[in-house]
């Protein structure tokens, strides 16, 4: 259901706009915004040809940073919009991005749905151990013990074992990246727009400006790549044993990959024999009558 992959047209410059950074100095924002372009582009979409939806968080307003069809939404509720888009227009490749945050506080349920129903989408996990856009305030996948702005003594709950929580819902696409290897975020973007379902990409991202412990050299000195050293991305064991050991290194890469599994869309038997899509099917409606109750 994809659009037929092209061989040129697009470049980085298509994805432009005039829209100043406002990111901090050193911000991984940066490097995911990079590399996410660069995958697109060598997968040959145009901007007009995709859909990229954003979560509320310093990364959100890569929605005026890039040019193509964007939407910015409510906090935590990016994956209902995001999967609601995928199913109405398949045809269209949809990435939603979210932060910590909002994916495993305030959107929890929404990633256990989205995990679960396999919808045919790509998310991408800003994954900065805080709240950055409210200042630094400790997130879900804070350390316990870490002092953040309104915590300064740590949070009293325990950290949320994110990778652990996402293997429990029997993904069928995961992968870890670090927002400084952008030759790695590139090869695991192209791959997981081309998964079947619904693709979850945990991004080890650097904010200078609030947490000042997993900052971008201790990323750098924890993380691996699991792919070049044999891991095999269909062994959905040794993936969860390897993304929940963070003892003394990170696993990166693509971890587990499924292509068996069908996604929501195709499991969906009213539109199996269906040769449109919903928004195509869509009828226009003339509601001038109507609003003029409202004039
Ligand atoms: Fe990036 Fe952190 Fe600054 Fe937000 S606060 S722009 S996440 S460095």
């Amino acid at each position: 259901m994809r659009i037929p992959l092209q061989t040129g047209g697009p470049n980085m410059h298509s994805y432009y706009t005039d829209t100043p950074c406002t990111w901090c100095d050193g911000c991984g924002d940066y490097g995911i915004w990079t590399a996410m372009k660069r995958a697109l582009v060598e997968l040959g979409y145009h901007p007009w040809q995709i859909l990229l939806c954003y979560d509320v968080g310093c990364h959100g307003n890569g929605a005026d940073k890039t040019r193509a069809y964007t939407f910015h939404g409510l906090h935590g509720r990016v994956l209902p919009f995001a999967a609601g888009a995928s199913l109405a227009n398949p045809n269209v490749p949809v990435i939603a991005f979210g932060g910590d945050g909002a994916s495993f506080s305030e959107g929890v349920g929404h990633m256990v749905h989205s995990v679960r129903s396999n919808y045919p989408m790509t998310f991408v996990l800003h994954n900065n151990a805080n709240y950055g856009l409210t200042t630094g305030q400790a997130s879900s996948l804070t350390w316990q013990d870490q002092p953040m702005n309104s915590s300064p003594n740590g949070i009293p709950e325990r950290t949320l074992p994110s990778m652990d929580f996402i293997f429990s819902l029997e993904p069928t696409f995961v992968a870890r990246g670090f927002s400084g290897n952008i030759e790695q975020m590139v090869r695991i973007f192209k791959t997981a727009l081309q998964h079947r379902g619904f693709a979850y990409v945990d991004i080890l991202q650097a904010c200078p400006t609030y947490n000042h412990l997993a900052t971008h050299d201790w990323l750098l000195s924890h993380v691996y790549d699991a792919n070049s050293e044999g891991h095999d991305p269909s062994n959905f064991e040794e993936a969860r044993r390897i993304a929940v050991d963070t003892t003394d290194r990170i696993s990166t890469g693509i971890l587990y990959q499924n292509e068996d599994i069908p996604s929501f869309y195709e499991r969906l038997i009213p539109r199996q024999q269906r040769k449109t899509t919903a928004v195509e099917e869509v009828e226009r409606t003339d509601v001038s009558e109507l609003m003029k109750e409202f004039v």
